[in-house]
């Protein structure tokens, strides 16, 4: 096992990293701006280095200052969390080459599932339902652009190659339109993502978000921990999470999930990663893999017991997957809310000091968060400071805990969105489960 790892990443999921480290007997080595030097995984951490000013540019994102932190402790790995570098080829690549162990896939998976096009390719050679779609970039000739769309019908919609963050799509109802936005698309995807390759897929109306946990080793294992329901989002952003998706079948879940799991050892895939899918009308079509942990990773944790993280740590350094998958059991529901420094009605950023912080407990409880009083969350980052979740035998039973949990959660100082959670909480349609993508934003009114 590693002997010290550089956690590159803040907040709630680099003291998660941190407590798996400790767990592990790994030493571990915290990086961290100008303005991150009270957060609590660097207070608690073995070691701690400032990479830069609070901009994630100059610090987070800083591939030299991020390599010289783990030259300057001697660590061997470096762990990259979600977001920031976590699903950058380069940086993987660099840190490969400068002699440490990335700990996720190797580089060039990472840039295979990175752009959607070659991502779909593989994914349909490997026998994963995909949208019906273009089968690769769209050329210039309009003729044949007409005659694909007519062939997949309309709705469509038109996606950059390089997309992500929700941007560079665009939803097309019928033929009058479909050139115009075609060369709208590819305009827009040349200046954001530096690509001006588009594809075309059918666009699905009303599809929920269900998305499949994998786990691989170099051994050639691989398996699945089931799927994530992830519905329930607004402005493409995950708000609340669930295992397991509603409605969904023993059946089904295993059909997908071996899929997936034996996806991986088609692209020699390493780590952890997420295969998500939109579901519609009793069928799965995938989207896009996301290579790295996931922000609601622990509901899956709940209901089956594994540690991702531990898992991810272990096989990054050779090791054999600890299970089998007839070992992989789901017992019970597990619910996450994301607990966001926010406005509950504009969703305006609320930074700033929190006075006092009370996290809820008890059965079934599980906080991840970094707050504590006296703690400021700064302007510069991502609002969200932490997530609730909360696991139960029943559906019910994981709601009425998670009410609870979020009544008994006290933040001063700052604005929270927990009045959101429980405004959902309270849906019917909800605790029926198995809502759509758009259900939260229609029930809000945007
Ligand atoms: P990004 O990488 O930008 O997140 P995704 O491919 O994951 O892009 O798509 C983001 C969201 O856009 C999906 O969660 C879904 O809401 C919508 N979307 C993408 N493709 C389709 C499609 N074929 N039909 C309907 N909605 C889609």
């Amino acid at each position: 096992m590693f002997d010290k790892i550089v956690i590159a990443n803040r907040g709630e999921i680099a003291l998660r990293i941190l407590r798996c480290c400790k767990e592990m007997g790994i030493k571990s080595v915290a990086v961290h701006s100008t303005g991150d030097r009270d957060l609590k995984h660097v207070l608690l951490a073995d070691e701690s280095v400032c990479i830069g000013p609070p901009p994630s540019s100059q610090s987070y994102l800083n591939v030299p200052a991020l390599i010289s932190a783990a030259e300057v402790t001697d660590a061997v790995a470096i762990h990259p969390g979600y977001g920031f570098l976590s699903e950058n080829a380069d940086f993987a690549e660099r840190v490969e080459q400068s002699g440490f162990t990335f700990i996720g896939p190797r580089s060039e998976t990472i840039r295979l599932m990175g752009d959607k096009v070659s991502a779909i390719a593989s994914m349909k050679q490997a026998g994963v339902p995909c949208v019906p779609g273009s089968d690769g970039p769209l050329g210039d000739d309009d003729e044949i652009n007409l005659h694909l769309a007519r062939d997949i019908g309309y709705p469509i919609i038109i996606k950059a190659a390089g997309g992500g963050g929700g941007r560079g799509m665009r939803v097309v109802h019928g033929e009058a339109h479909l050139l115009n936005a075609i060369s709208l698309t590819r305009t827009e995807a040349k200046s954001f993502f530096g690509n001006s390759m588009v594809y075309m897929e059918k666009y699905l109306e009303n599809p929920r978000h269900i998305e499949i946990q994998v786990l691989a080793d170099t051994h050639g294992n691989a398996i699945h921990l089931g799927e994530r329901d992830c519905s329930m989002q607004r402005r493409h952003q995950k708000v609340l999470e669930e295992a397991p998706a509603p409605g969904i079948s023993t059946e089904l879940r295993n059909q997908i999930g071996e899929r997936c799991a034996r996806a991986c050892v088609d692209i020699g895939y390493l780590g952890a990663g997420t295969f998500e899918f939109l579901y519609e009308d009793g069928e799965f079509y995938f989207i896009e893999m996301n290579t790295r942990v996931q922000v609601e990773h622990p509901v899956t944790e709940m209901i089956t017991g594994v540690d991702i993280v531990r898992e991810q740590l272990r096989v990054a350094a050779g090791e054999a997957l600890a299970y089998r998958q007839d070992q992989i059991t789901f017992r019970g529901h597990a619910l996450e809310c994301r607990i966001n420094a926010e406005d509950p009605d504009t969703f305006m950023p609320s930074p700033g000091k929190v006075n006092r912080a009370h996290m809820a407990g008890g059965p079934g409880v599980r906080i991840e968060s970094h707050l504590y009083g006296g703690y400021t969350v700064p302007p510069y980052y991502d609002s969200m400071v932490g997530k609730i979740i909360t696991h139960g035998d029943t559906r019910n039973i994981a709601i009425a805990r998670m009410r609870t949990a979020l009544t008994e959660t006290a933040i001063e100082g700052i604005s929270t969105n927990i009045r959101l959670h429980q405004r959902i909480l309270e849906d019917s349609n909800f605790q029926q489960g198995g809502t759509n993508i758009h259900y939260l934003e229609k029930k809000l009114g945007l």
